[in-house]
């Protein structure tokens, strides 16, 4: 069979760029906005969760089959759109589980014991003039899951050894051992630790509002790692300036790349650059299931993850 060519949306790791390179003739959207007869041969997107597909593209591109997502999110792909013409949308789940709850984990440690001042406070020298201030344990502590899903459920499955006590929010209860509330103010006035683990897109938009952050209270700390369109950033802004919260740790924001952002100004926030997945074993289990969807829906007509 031949191949169709490959449209690549978005920049990957080098090893993973490799990859895909050795499998598929990829092609650049300049190149297919210069070419209408490639254009009109573009068989599959490939791309990362963190670049918008829009409806025209996909209309834009006749022969198309699939868009293969590397990531669990499709919240910036028109997945209903490309379902109507007939194009599957596949993403990567499950693979990338153990690592975004690692980095969950990871955050919500720094944010508790302050991991990225104390580093700083002791290579500075500031520790010859004092000590440093005291953190908070996590254990004993009440955290709250708000989406307690693939990726929800792995992080709630690393805490239990922490000591702590887990509830859980989402738009309906699970046959889960951990408490369920239908109110995201409810848990979070519960929770000393809040973390959103939900999809981003429409529905989930601002669902961690000023009202939440209220609720949540001055000894409270939210952890962010589901999409940056889930947290009201401006009211985070607000709560973190007036103390009304204790603290945050964030991987996802409202716009990324993140630069200027008034949450860089607060010692009490840790922050990463949306890496939840970005660990080599990782992103490259991730690829090679994009891959696999890829030359699934070439070969079959049907994906092996497919968005539903
Ligand atoms: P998942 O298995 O689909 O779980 C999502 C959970 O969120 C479910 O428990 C669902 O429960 C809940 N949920 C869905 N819509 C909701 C709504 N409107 N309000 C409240 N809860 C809602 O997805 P996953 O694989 O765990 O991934 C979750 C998200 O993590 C992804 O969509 C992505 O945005 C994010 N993520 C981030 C990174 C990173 O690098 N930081 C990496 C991977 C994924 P109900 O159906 O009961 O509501």
């Amino acid at each position: 069979m031949t191949m169709p060519p490959v449209l690549q949306i978005g920049e990957f790791p080098a090893a993973v760029q490799t990859m895909i390179g050795e499998r598929f003739a990829l092609r650049t959207l300049a190149e297919v906005d210069a070419d209408d007869a490639l254009r009109a041969r573009i068989g599959a997107i490939v791309t990362r969760s963190n670049y918008d597909i829009d409806e025209a593209l996909i209309a834009r591109l006749p022969s198309l089959r699939i868009v293969a997502t590397s990531g669990v999110g499709f919240d910036r792909i028109p997945v209903a759109y490309a379902r109507e013409r007939g194009v599957v949308v596949t993403n990567t789940p499950d693979l990338l589980n153990a690592a975004v709850a690692e980095l969950t984990i990871g955050l919500m440690l720094a944010l508790l014991r302050r991991l990225p001042m104390a580093d700083r406070f002791t290579r500075s020298g500031a520790w010859t003039r004092g000590a440093f201030p005291l953190g908070s344990s996590l254990a004993g502590k009440r955290v709250g899951i708000v989406g307690m899903g693939r990726i929800g459920r792995e992080i709630a499955r690393r805490l239990m050894p922490f000591d702590v006590s887990i509830a859980y929010f989402g738009r309906s209860r699970q046959a889960l051992d951990f408490p369920y509330f239908s109110d995201v103010i409810e848990l979070a006035g519960w929770s000393d630790v809040l973390i959103a683990s939900c999809p981003g897109g429409r529905e989930t938009r601002h669902l961690i509002d000023a009202a939440v952050l209220d609720a949540l209270g001055p000894n409270g700390m939210l952890v962010n790692i589901a999409r940056g369109s889930v947290v009201d950033e401006a009211a985070l802004v607000t709560a973190l300036a007036r103390n009304a919260i204790a603290g945050a740790a964030l991987d996802v924001f409202e716009h990324e790349p993140l630069a200027d952002s008034p949450l860089c100004g607060f010692e009490q926030v840790v922050l990463s650059p949306h890496i939840g997945s970005a660990t080599h074993e990782t992103r490259l289990a991730m690829a090679r299931l994009m891959i696999d969807n890829v030359l699934a829906v070439f070969e079959t007509g049907k994906g092996i993850t497919v968005v539903e």
